[in-house]
């Protein structure tokens, strides 16, 4: 079955030779060690010229959703810069070399997003080697299972925090000074704002967090012509499922509870950030394009 963006094809038996086996990484967890390899788009993205010239920053654009991104972005036009933790060079080059093979700029830019001062350096950073900005993805994002209150330390939900909240906050704000009219802002928020797993309280708790924010942005920014958009993705296979983001025991079932029966990949994610991001959605903002396999929202 191909796996294309314009081939008819039934999307429950989409993927079907990529199996969510037990596995189980450390620290953040690479693609380049995921047992079955996540779909990147890499072998079936096509472009088409919807970011032409376009300039874009995208947090944790090493692997998972934000690699498949940073592969669209620059297949569509755009120079990419991506953000990532240093541990995840791997990961990071193999993107960087995709970006570069669409004949487009990449910067890599490895720090922490926990740490304030990297995250106002990265903006200036990608401003600086970009040569401008007018697309921010914030969707760098930290998910560690946890069955209890009892257990969930302080410092597991201030690094939750930290990562996927105050994150997005400093690099929006550092970022706003050099968006013009007709940039875009995207923010990854999750299924699980709608529907929060009771062992994902803290990260659940951000996700929720990160839907506030960008519809209160989106009515700050639309006078300025920045319109602010939200991706929530459901259960799709990424290192970050396999490291502490399940239990490791939950991950052969993983994205069968939806109601296409299956996990989604990086590379179904892609296009509905590429139509975020482009002049396609010019009257779309403070929306949320959910991409989840069918999991109701309301
Ligand atoms: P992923 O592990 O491939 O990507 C997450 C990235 O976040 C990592 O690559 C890493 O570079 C970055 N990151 C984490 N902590 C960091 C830190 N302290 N400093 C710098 N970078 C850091 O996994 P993914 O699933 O593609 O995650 C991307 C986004 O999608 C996240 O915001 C996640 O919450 C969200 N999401 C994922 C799913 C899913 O099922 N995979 C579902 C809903 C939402
Ligand atoms: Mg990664």
């Amino acid at each position: 079955m191909s796996n294309d963006q314009y081939t008819l094809t039934d999307p429950t038996k989409l993927y079907a030779d990529i199996d969510t086996t037990a596995q189980s990484q450390p620290g953040a967890g690479l693609d380049a060690k995921l047992d079955n390899k996540a779909a990147l788009g890499d072998d079936t993205y096509r472009g088409s010229g919807r970011l032409e010239g376009r300039k874009a920053l995208i947090t944790g654009g090493d692997s998972g959703i934000g690699a498949a991104t940073a592969i669209a972005f620059a297949r569509e036009g755009a120079d990419v810069a991506i953000s990532y933790l240093p541990e995840e060079e791997e990961d990071a080059k193999n993107i960087v070399s995709l970006i570069e093979q669409a004949g487009r700029k990449a910067v890599a830019l490895p720090g922490d997003l926990k740490d304030q001062q990297y995250c106002v350096d990265l903006v200036a950073k990608a401003v600086e080697q970009l040569n401008g900005l007018d697309i921010l993805v914030n969707n760098g994002g930290k998910q560690q299972s946890c069955d209890s209150i009892d257990e969930l330390t302080d410092e597991q939900f201030d690094d939750t925090f930290k990562t996927n909240v105050y994150a997005m906050f400093w690099i929006t704000k550092a970022a706003v000074k050099h968006l013009g009219p007709g940039s875009t802002i995207i923010n990854t928020s999750s299924i699980q704002a709608y529907q929060p797993s009771e062992n994902l309280l803290d990260y659940a708790t951000t996700k929720a967090s990160i839907n506030t924010f960008s519809k209160a942005l989106a009515q700050q920014l639309a006078p300025k012509g920045i319109r602010v958009n939200v991706v929530a993705p459901g259960p799709i296979w990424t290192p970050l499922q396999t490291a502490g983001g399940q239990p490791v025991e939950d991950l052969p079932e993983f994205g069968e509870q939806t109601p296409l029966g299956r996990p989604g990949q990086p590379a179904e994610l892609a296009p509905a950030f590429v139509f975020l991001a482009s002049a396609e959605s010019s009257y779309v903002t403070g929306a949320t394009i959910h991409v989840n396999g069918g999991m109701p929202t309301l």
